[in-house]
């Protein structure tokens, strides 16, 4: 089995969509980023990478390939689902949290499972946290969102085994 770790932050700024999870969540204001920004998305694929030592998002979607400008990030999580299995791994569990003052996430929870599904990960194992953070720092002030991840990778063959 892997574990990996994943972490992403961006800035929230008026004229953008807010997209977490894949799931466009009504907000005055939205991330900023090369991609659609979405950091929920970011984060579970960084901690993905991780998981297979592959080196870290950047590394695969770089901010000067136009191919991803405005592109979807759950098509990005899509990529590395497909290069796990090609490595003989599947993720089997990942939890997450998604920090920002505003809006609630809450209710849009659910969708975001069935969002992240579209890139190949179960709804039945994924987990997703949402938090504030009490007012303090920069995702207190509302100047940006925060997420982490974790992922537990197990091998393709050894799962169907048993
Ligand atoms: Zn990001």
């Amino acid at each position: 089995m892997r574990i990996g770790i994943g972490y992403d932050s961006h800035r929230l700024v008026e004229g953008r969509k807010l997209i977490i999870g894949g799931v466009a969540i009504p907000f005055e204001k939205g991330l900023i980023g090369h991609s659609d920004a979405d950091v929920l998305c970011h984060a579970i694929t960084d901690a993905v990478i991780g998981a297979l030592g592959l080196g870290d998002l950047g590394k695969y979607f770089p901010d000067t390939d136009p191919r991803w400008k405005d592109a979807s990030s759950i098509q990005m999580l899509k990529e590395i689902i497909d290069i796990t299995r090609m490595n003989g791994y599947d993720v089997i569990w990942v939890d997450s949290v998604v920090i920002a003052e505003e809006p609630k996430f809450f209710p849009y929870i659910e969708s975001m499972k069935v969002s992240l599904s579209f890139a190949g990960l179960s709804p039945g194992a994924i987990n997703i946290k949402a938090k504030t953070n009490e007012g303090m720092g920069f995702i207190g002030r509302g100047e940006g969102i925060a997420a982490h991840a974790v992922c537990l990778l197990d091998r393709l063959c050894e799962r169907t085994e048993k």
